[in-house]
């Protein structure tokens, strides 16, 4: 009975009713648990947890991201949840410190007494937890267009319409680029995005226009990315579900800031651990493995990235031998997609890459050069 007593001020402290409602449970009930007055059945943890905490998150984020509270259903909070379940536990620590701002970024510090300042050890501007994305400091460049064109590429080969795809890469590309110096509760406006199609991808870039494109990277997409998807998925006669790819792709946005808060780590401490020694061995094998492989199989336009010799390639930095393989993957996707007559999703844009590498492109190549 005393157990009872206590889960019922319990929930109503939790909820909106200041009213006492008497425990009517039967007599071999040790307690029993009352929503909005209605006795619960059987006690499911999650919807519990819903009803006692889901308002009082939905107002943490709304005052953190300055989101209007009509946002916050926009957004697919039920992907979001199933792509933190599919981290592991280190990564998923990362990234809930991260998106609540209380990790170890400048700002952070300074308030702990860790150091004197505030500023990013990249670019020297005050460095709050969206800083990581948005810094501007060396390097920062190469690491961000490898992060996005590796959401590319793994998406890519999800079947993402090829409209999507280039939709979300340019846009998260604009935000970065109109978003210097800015901090996390600071706006950032786009230019409009113009391109129709049949899916509805327009709509999603204005949905996630309101719901800002830093809360893309924390993994907060609009419903309308799911529905745009889905409806290219069943143009395709595909099984499976635009929900499921909302899955797969946040967990790979996650990805973008990081990998931005690897390369801020490895600038501000500049030590090698275990770990980043194993990275650096597998991009070297992948490197002399796709340089095996050859050109023969691409574009004319993508063979220029062959061009440097192995010995060359590998005095690049662990970063720029990376952004080499990602090419040559995407490269390849192409070939294939020309091949197949398929739509290449693939950015057409130059990259930072090719212009390390020299590559001038005078006509446009529709051909494969086999
Ligand atoms: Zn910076």
């Amino acid at each position: 009975m005393e157990c009872d007593r206590l889960a019922k001020a319990y929930w109503n402290s939790c909820t909106t009713s200041d009213s006492w409602i008497p425990n009517r449970g039967f007599a071999d009930e040790g307690w029993s648990v009352w929503i909005d007055g209605k006795k619960l059945t059987r006690i499911d943890k999650h919807a519990l947890y819903d009803h006692v905490f889901s308002r009082r998150t939905k107002a943490y984020w709304s005052k953190k991201n300055n989101l209007m509270p009509e946002l916050i259903t926009t957004m697919n909070w039920d992907a979001c949840q199933h792509a933190l379940k599919q981290l592991p536990f280190g990564k998923r620590r990362w990234l809930l410190k991260h998106a609540t701002g209380f990790c170890g970024v400048g700002k952070m510090e300074k308030i702990q007494g860790n150091q004197d300042h505030a500023k990013c050890p990249r670019c020297g501007q005050f460095e709050d937890a969206s800083h990581i994305a948005r810094c501007r400091g060396d390097g920062t460049d190469v690491v961000f267009e490898v992060a996005v064109q590796k959401v590319e590429l793994k998406m890519g080969k999800s079947f993402t319409a090829p409209a999507i795809l280039s939709a979300l890469g340019t846009c998260i590309c604009q935000w970065r680029k109109h978003s210097k110096g800015q901090t996390t509760d600071q706006e950032t406006r786009l230019p409009r995005y113009r391109r129709h199609d049949e899916w509805g991808t327009q709509a999603a870039v204005a949905a996630q226009d309101k719901i800002s494109w830093y809360n893309l990277l924390l993994g907060r997409m609009s419903h309308k990315w799911s529905d745009a998807q889905q409806k290219y998925l069943e143009s395709l006669g595909k099984r499976t579900t635009g929900r499921r790819w909302t899955i797969a792709i946040i967990s790979k946005l996650w990805d973008i800031t990081w990998d931005m808060w690897q390369h801020r780590n490895h600038i501000k401490h500049n030590t090698l651990h275990p770990q980043k020694n194993l990275v650096m061995d597998s991009i070297a094998i992948r490197v002399n493995d796709l340089y095996k492989q050859g050109s023969a199989r691409l574009l004319l336009r993508d063979k220029p990235l062959f061009q440097k010799s192995l010995e060359t390639l590998k005095t690049g930095t662990y970063i720029e031998q990376e952004q080499w393989i990602t090419s040559v993957l995407l490269a390849n996707h192409r070939a294939e997609a020309a091949k197949t007559k398929r739509p290449a999703s693939m950015s057409t844009e130059p990259s930072l890459m090719e212009s390390w590498l020299g590559i001038i492109h005078e006509t446009e190549e529709v051909t494969t050069a086999n």
